[in-house]
């Protein structure tokens, strides 16, 4: 496959940093991505963000059920041109934000494996996409910045624990596959980057409703992450009230002196359930 660097000034046109744009320039990293992810010929596929095809080309070598969304125009008629060229003609390519991207449509009744080499200024946008839209996820291989992938795994009591490892880990089991070097790519980021799986849980221990007051306490605790869970979740976006959370709190018996990054996804179900039986 041709480098993205030499696609690009071909055709005068550069990589867009509002977009994530660091495409992969290492065909065997590329290749090996793809092989990690075990998908077959019956898989049903979404890839977010395909560029100039990296990726693309190796999954459409399996399975012919392949939607591939990506949102810059300006790369359609090329990433076309890439898949033409290695005649892989069934890949379903459409010019769209992918989150706004309706994965039921490309679900087509099977739940999807989706893959990507995410654009890393919105990586955690589409993580929440993703968790909202699970029931037609399977599992998703994602490559983030390495950073950021440290915060997803990390447990709690640990220097990176975070609302978004939190509200993952409820969804779903997260496994680490592989480090990718920052010379892979063009243009060269500064970083290096992870790929995770994501194992979404099939059975579900909140309806709708319940979840959204789940992630609301999630995000509650941590909105002032050095102080201590009575006094970090009183107020704030969901005005919650000082009385409210302490009973709350002891209800679901957390010491209301612990912060936020001290508890477990099953302590915040607990508290999520004591709150929802408060009001
Ligand atoms: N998959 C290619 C690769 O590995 O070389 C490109 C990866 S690049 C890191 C991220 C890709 O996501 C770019 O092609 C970018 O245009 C696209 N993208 C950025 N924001 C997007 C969005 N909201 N929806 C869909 N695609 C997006």
């Amino acid at each position: 496959m041709a480098h993205p660097g030499q696609i690009l000034k071909e055709n005068r046109l550069y990589a867009g940093k509002e977009l994530g744009q660091n495409f992969l320039s290492d065909p065997a990293a590329a290749k090996m991505i793809v092989d990690k992810t075990g998908i077959n010929k019956d898989s049903q596929v979404l890839e977010i963000g395909p560029g100039l095809g990296a990726l693309t080309v190796h999954i459409a070598r399996i399975t012919k059920r392949l939607t591939a969304v990506e949102k810059d125009t300006r790369l359609i008629p090329l990433l076309e041109r890439v898949l033409e060229d290695h005649g892989l003609t069934c890949v379903k390519v459409v010019n769209k934000d992918v989150l706004k991207f309706d994965f039921n449509q490309a679900a087509a009744g099977k739940k999807l494996v989706v893959i990507g080499n995410l654009p890393y200024n919105i990586s955690s946008q589409i993580i929440f996409k993703l968790i909202k839209d699970r029931a037609d996820v399977a599992a998703a291989f994602l490559m983030f910045q390495k950073e950021l992938a440290a915060r997803i795994v990390s447990k709690p009591g640990g220097r990176n624990y975070s609302r978004l490892a939190a509200v993952v880990q409820y969804a779903a089991d997260v496994t680490h596959i592989t480090e990718i070097g920052s010379s892979c790519f063009f243009p060269r980021p500064d970083v290096d980057s992870t790929v995770l799986k994501f194992d979404f849980f099939k059975e579900r221990t909140f309806d709708a409703d319940q979840e959204a007051v789940l992630f609301n306490v999630i995000k509650a605790a941590f909105s002032k992450r050095r102080k201590s869970l009575k006094n970090a979740m009183v107020g704030g976006e969901f005005n919650y009230e000082k009385s409210m959370i302490a009973a709350a709190l002891v209800s679901a018996g957390i010491d209301p002196a612990r912060r936020a990054e001290t508890l477990t996804v099953e302590e915040f179900k607990a508290l999520a359930r004591a709150v929802l039986k408060q009001n």
